[in-house]
């Protein structure tokens, strides 16, 4: 199939197509961005996209909902698919190439060579979702090896996996940087994430809560709270006391290792997961 385009973003569905352009873009002396995506894209997405646009010549964007970070049980299946949308939104932000491969193009039949960071894969999010950043790194170490960037840029708002895709290139050598950006919220502080999608307006406003019980531990430790795990256990208190949300965790954290140390003069980063409804939500915020 050839390169067809869209509102002037050109769109392809092959590794080799991808080569072919990036390689073009290289001999010209470009530095090449990578945004990696899973599509139904929100001012989160754009804010990856718009840092991108400003720091390299040529951006990239992949859209790809990649079955293998998600759990049997999870919503791979529903997960919000807009492609059409998607498209305008990359060609408003002057995205150059938008890679929106097949299953079988990335997992080719027979696939087993699986990319896995461990320890920092197994604790939080890995817990509660085993194998999910096993298949966060499968695929975006595909993706790197595709695409070839010079940088990558990652959310802040999937706090974890963006330490884990940092450990990844760092031990693997590989020849690009890694960016994070700050996490994009509503202006009640909800962080904008694809699945808030499911939301019905009571569940969103209950939502909330999550991001008013991070800025809380955030306020207590800033004004001075030296005792972590009084920090955590007011955490877990704040949350039980509103019996529509069903708890995975909330703690503080260590903001690199993400162990819960504690030690409170450090960076630090105070951690969410839970269900609203059938909607799982994660959120967290950094204090350097
Ligand atoms: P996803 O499509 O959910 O895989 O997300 C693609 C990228 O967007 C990931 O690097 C996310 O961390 C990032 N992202 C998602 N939500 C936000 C947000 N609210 N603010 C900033 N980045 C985000």
């Amino acid at each position: 199939m050839s390169a067809a385009e869209v509102e002037q973003v050109t769109v392809v569905e092959t590794v080799e197509q991808v080569r072919r352009e990036v390689e073009a873009a290289r001999r010209n002396g470009d530095r090449i961005g990578l945004v990696p995506t899973m599509g139904a894209m929100h001012e989160g997405h754009l804010s990856l996209i718009r840092a991108a646009r400003q720091a390299c010549d040529f951006v990239a964007v992949s859209i790809f909902v990649n079955p293998t970070q998600f759990g049997p049980h999870e919503d791979l299946d529903r997960y919000p698919r807009p492609f059409e949308a998607d498209l305008r939104a990359c060609a408003e932000e002057g995205v150059d190439l938008v890679f929106h491969p097949c299953v079988e193009t990335i997992y080719p039949p027979g696939s087993s060579t699986i990319v896995e960071v461990e320890g920092l894969s197994q604790i939080l999010e890995g817990k509660y979702r085993p194998g999910h950043f096993r298949g966060v790194t499968t695929v975006v170490l595909k993706l790197f090896n595709i695409v070839a960037p010079d940088v990558a840029y990652f959310g802040r708002k999937d706090y974890q996996q963006q330490l884990i895709i940092r450990r990844m290139c760092r031990e693997l050598c590989l020849p690009m940087t890694i960016e994070t950006c700050p996490t994009v919220r509503e202006s009640d502080g909800l962080a904008l994430s694809s699945r808030n999608v499911y939301l019905n307006d009571e569940e969103r406003q209950t939502a909330l809560t999550l991001s008013r019980c991070l800025q809380h531990a955030c306020d207590l430790i800033r004004q001075g709270e030296t005792d972590l795990d009084r920090v955590r256990l007011q955490m877990r208190e704040q949350i039980a006391a509103v019996p529509e949300i069903d708890l995975d965790y909330t703690t503080v954290a260590d903001a690199e290792s993400l162990a819960e140390t504690n030690r409170a003069n450090g960076p630090l980063v105070a951690l969410i997961a839970a269900r609203v409804g059938n909607t799982r939500l994660i959120d967290n915020m950094l204090m350097e």
